[in-house]
C-alpha cells in the first residue's frame, strides 16, 4: 500500500486534537478514517474574501458579513418559555441585529468583544424589524484573516455534535497535508484525460479548499471540475461493481432450454381472452426473448395498476409450461394469492396444465401431497404466497418464478433459489414505476419492461382534493354511490410514532360511520392489530359485496381486486405519500363504473403535502408520479438505507448528478469492455464490496 493510501485508511483519532470523545461524534456522523473525512463534501462554500459590508445590506438577500460583538444576551418574550439570544453587531460601516430563537446554549458561546463571521437572510422581523434571524456563525480570532477561516472561499461543513465547521476545516486541512501523487488512482487514464478530470489527490485537495479564482455558484452546485470528478468517481466505482454482478449473472446457465415454434405461438393465443395493448406485447416479446437465452432472465415488468401485467405473466407461464418445465407465480399475500389463483385458473381453463394454490390456509395433509406431486413434477404450476421461495418447497423443474408486487424482495429470493440450486428465469412484478433516477442504481442489474399504456375502455379515476370541513358534502356523495349499489373504501392513516392514538380514531370514525353516517349500510373495519384470519373474513366480505363500506387503513394498499368498489376516501390525505395515494386509488377504477378519489386534508398542511394532492389531482400515470414523488421527497428518506437497495453515497446526490450516473455507466461499460489491467480491477472489487456491500461480486 502507497503511503497515501495508508494514511487515508487512518482512523480519525491520530489526527491532531481527536481524542476518543471527538473520535466518538465522529463516528456518530459515520466518519471513521481520514478517507471519510475527505471523503465529504462541505454543506456549502462561503467566499470570505468578499463579505459584505453591513450598511450594503438590503432585505431579504442572504449573505455572509463579518464583525465584532457590541452587546449580547438572552431575552424573555411574551410566550412563556420562549427567549432569543440577541447580539448587536457591528463592521466599520455600521451595525446589524442577530436573533437566535430558543437558542439559550449561545450564551457560553458568543460573547462581547468577539469577531464572528456570520450567514444569513437579512430580514424584516414583526416585532423587531431588520435582522439576521438564526444565521449560521463562527468565533474567528481578529489575526484569523488570510487563514483557512477567512479571507477566501471557506468550505462550511455540516456539524457533527460537538465538531465544529471550524475545527472540521483545521482537520480536513491536516488530513489533506501527506497527500501525494502516490494516491492510487480508480479512474482509467483515458476517461480522466477525456474528461480533463483532474487527479484524485488535486481533486480532493480543490474540493476543500477551491482556488481564490473559482466560481462560488459552480461550487455550490457541486459542478466544479474537482466536485464532478470526485462524484465520478464513487459512481464509477459503483458501476464497475454493478456490471460484474451482472456479467456473473450472465456467465450462469440455465438447466434448461426454451423454445418458441408455431405450435406454442398457437397455444399462447388459444389462451388470450382478448388483444393485447402495445405495451403487453413489447413486454411479451422481451421476456420471450429472455427466456429462450441460455442465461437465467432477470426482469421486472413495471406497469400502473390495471396495465394487465397478470396476463403477460401467464403467457410466460404458458411459454415455460408447454416447454416442460414447472412455473411458480408468487403474492405478497393469501388472500392476493388466491385471486390470482382464479383468474389464472379461469384463463388456463382449456390447457392441458394442472394448477395448484399453496397457502397457509391449505390444510397440512394436503400440503404435504402436493409438495410431493410439485417435486414429482405433477403440477405445472404453482401459485402461492412468496413463503413459496422460502420454505423448503422442491420442484422437478421451475423454469419459471414470477414475483408480484415485491420488487425489494426480488433479489433476495432469487439468491434464495440459488441456494437451493435453482436458475429460474425470474420476473419481477411492480406496479410502484421505478423513477429513470433510480433505475440506473438500486436496479443496475434487472432488465426493465415497462407497460405504459391501459386496455382499451378504460375510464380514469377521477380524484378531488377537499378539505375535511366540507365532509357532508362528500358523505352525501357517497351515500349516493351505496345506494346505486357501489361499494367504497375509507383510508384513515396509522403511522408507528401515534399508532395507539391513530388507531383508537380510525375505530371511532367506522364506528359514526357505521351507526350515525351511513346506517342503512353494512360497515366494517380493517386494520393490521387484527389476526390473519380475522382480516381475510373482512376482505373476503367486502369482495363478495357483503360489506358495502370498508373503513380500513392502509393494509388494503397491495393488489386487491374489487370491480364493484368505485369510491375511495382517504381520510388525512395531507398525511400520505404520494406512492402511497396512488397505491390506494388504484383500488377503484378497476370495473365498469366511473370511479372516484376523494382526498380529504385537514388544517395545518405543509406546503409538501399541498404539492402531493396537487400532483394527485393532476394525474393519474404512475411514472409521472414516482418522478414527483422523489423530486418532493427527495433522495434523503431514500439514500443510505440498505432495505430501499439504494447504495450508501457519500458524495454523489442521484438526483442532481443523474447525468454524471448515466456517465459513469457508460464509462464503466466500455472500461471493462476493453479487458482492464488486473491490478486495478481487484482494487475495485474491493471496494466495491466495503463501500456498497450489496452483494457479493465476482
Ligand atoms: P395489473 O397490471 O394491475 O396486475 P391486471 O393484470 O390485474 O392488472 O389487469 C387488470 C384488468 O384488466 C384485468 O381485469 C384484466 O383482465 C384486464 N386486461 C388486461 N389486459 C387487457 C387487455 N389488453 N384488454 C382488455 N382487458 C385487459
Ligand atoms: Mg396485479
Amino acid at each position: 500500500m502507497s503511503d497515501s493510501a495508508a494514511w487515508l485508511a487512518t482512523p480519525l483519532q491520530f489526527l491532531k486534537g481527536v481524542g476518543p470523545r471527538k473520535a466518538a461524534d465522529f463516528a456518530s456522523a459515520g466518519l471513521h478514517s481520514v478517507e471519510d473525512l475527505l471523503y465529504r463534501f462541505p454543506r456549502r462554500y462561503e467566499d470570505r474574501s468578499r463579505l459584505q459590508s453591513i450598511a450594503s445590506l438590503r432585505e431579504g438577500q442572504t449573505v455572509s458579513i463579518s464583525g465584532d460583538v457590541i452587546t449580547c444576551g438572552l431575552r424573555g418574550t411574551r410566550r412563556p418559555g420562549f427567549r432569543i439570544f440577541e447580539a448587536l453587531m457591528r463592521d466599520a460601516s455600521g451595525t446589524v441585529r442577530l436573533a437566535w430563537f430558543n437558542s439559550a446554549f449561545l450564551q457560553d458561546q458568543i460573547r462581547a468583544g468577539q469577531r464572528l463571521v456570520v450567514y444569513g437572510t437579512f430580514e424584516r422581523n414583526q416585532y423587531s424589524g431588520l435582522q439576521i434571524t438564526n444565521p449560521q456563525f463562527e468565533v474567528v480570532e481578529a489575526d484569523e484573516i488570510e487563514t483557512l477561516h477567512t479571507g477566501r472561499i471557506v468550505p462550511v461543513y455540516e456539524r457533527a455534535r460537538s465538531i465544529t465547521p471550524k475545527m472540521q476545516r483545521r482537520l480536513v486541512a491536516e488530513a489533506l497535508e501527506p497527500l501525494g501523487t502516490d494516491l492510487p488512482e480508480p479512474l482509467p487514464d483515458g476517461m480522466r484525460a477525456r474528461l480533463h478530470l483532474p487527479p484524485r489527490h488535486d481533486a480532493l485537495r480543490l474540493a476543500h479548499f477551491p482556488p481564490v479564482d473559482a466560481s462560488l455558484d459552480e461550487l455550490n452546485m457541486f459542478r466544479s471540475a474537482a466536485q464532478r470528478r470526485l462524484i465520478l468517481e464513487e459512481f464509477f466505482r459503483f458501476q464497475v461493481g454493478m456490471l460484474l454482478r451482472r456479467r456473473e449473472a450472465d456467465a450462469e446457465r440455465k438447466g434448461h432450454t426454451i423454445r418458441v415454434d408455431d405450435r406454442i405461438r398457437a397455444a399462447l393465443r388459444a389462451v388470450l381472452p382478448f388483444k393485447l395493448t402495445a405495451g403487453q406485447r413489447a413486454a411479451l416479446k422481451q421476456i420471450g426473448e429472455d427466456m429462450q437465452r441460455p442465461q437465467p432472465m432477470n426482469r421486472l415488468l413495471q406497469g400502473d395498476v390495471g396495465a394487465g401485467k397478470t396476463i403477460v405473466a401467464v403467457l410466460a407461464a404458458v411459454l415455460a409450461m408447454e416447454n416442460g418445465l414447472q412455473a411458480a407465480f408468487m403474492a405478497p399475500t393469501e388472500i392476493l394469492a388466491e385471486q390470482h389463483a382464479q383468474t389464472i385458473r379461469r384463463l388456463l381453463a382449456e390447457t392441458r396444465f394442472r394448477i395448484e394454490l399453496v397457502t397457509g390456509s391449505v390444510p397440512a395433509a394436503t400440503r404435504k401431497h402436493l409438495a410431493r406431486q410439485i417435486a414429482a413434477g405433477q403440477v405445472d404450476l404453482v401459485i402461492g404466497t412468496h413463503a413459496l421461495v422460502q420454505e423448503s418447497t422442491a420442484f422437478h423443474a421451475l423454469g419459471l418464478a414470477i414475483i408480484d408486487e415485491q420488487h425489494r424482495f426480488g433479489v433476495l429470493q432469487r439468491a434464495t433459489l440459488r441456494a437451493k440450486g435453482l436458475r429460474p428465469d425470474m420476473l419481477v412484478m411492480t406496479a410502484t414505476p421505478i423513477p429513470r433516477t433510480l433505475a440506473l442504481t438500486t436496479y443496475g442489474d434487472l432488465d426493465v419492461s415497462s407497460i405504459r399504456d391501459l386496455p382499451p375502455g378504460r375510464q380514469p379515476v377521477q380524484t378531488i382534493a377537499r378539505p375535511g370541513s366540507r365532509r357532508d358534502e362528500t358523505h352525501a356523495f357517497v351515500r349516493g354511490e351505496l345506494e346505486a349499489g357501489r361499494q367504497a373504501y375509507v383510508i384513515y392513516p396509522i403511522i408507528e410514532e401515534s399508532e395507539k392514538v391513530d388507531l383508537r380514531a380510525a375505530t371511532e370514525m367506522a364506528d359514526t360511520l357505521a351507526h350515525e353516517v351511513f346506517p342503512a349500510f353494512r360497515v366494517a373495519l380493517l386494520h393490521g392489530r387484527m389476526k390473519q384470519e380475522a382480516k381475510d373474513r373482512v376482505m373476503r366480505a367486502f369482495a363478495s359485496g357483503e360489506i358495502q363500506m370498508l373503513v380500513s387503513t392502509t393494509v388494503v394498499e397491495v393488489g386487491v381486486d374489487v370491480p364493484n368498489a368505485t369510491v375511495m376516501l382517504v381520510e388525512h390525505a395531507e398525511r400520505f405519500g404520494l406512492a402511497q395515494l396512488h397505491q390506494l386509488r388504484g383500488r377503484v377504477g378497476r370495473g365498469v363504473h366511473q370511479s372516484t378519489c376523494v382526498l380529504v386534508y385537514e388544517y395545518p398542511i405543509s406546503e409538501q403535502a399541498q404539492d402531493r394532492l396537487k400532483v394527485m389531482t393532476e394525474t393519474t400515470d404512475g411514472f409521472v408520479i414516482a418522478e414527483k414523488d422523489l423530486e418532493l421527497r427527495g433522495f434523503g428518506d431514500l439514500s443510505g438505507t440498505r432495505q430501499s437497495g439504494m447504495p450508501a453515497l457519500r458524495l454523489g446526490d442521484l438526483r442532481r448528478d443523474h447525468a454524471l450516473m448515466v456517465q459513469a455507466r457508460e464509462e464503466a461499460s466500455a472500461w471493462l469492455a476493453s479487458h482492464p489491467d488486473g491490478e486495478r480491477l481487484d482494487e475495485l472489487k474491493r471496494t466495491w464490496i466495503e463501500r456498497f456491500g450489496l452483494v457479493q461480486v465476482g
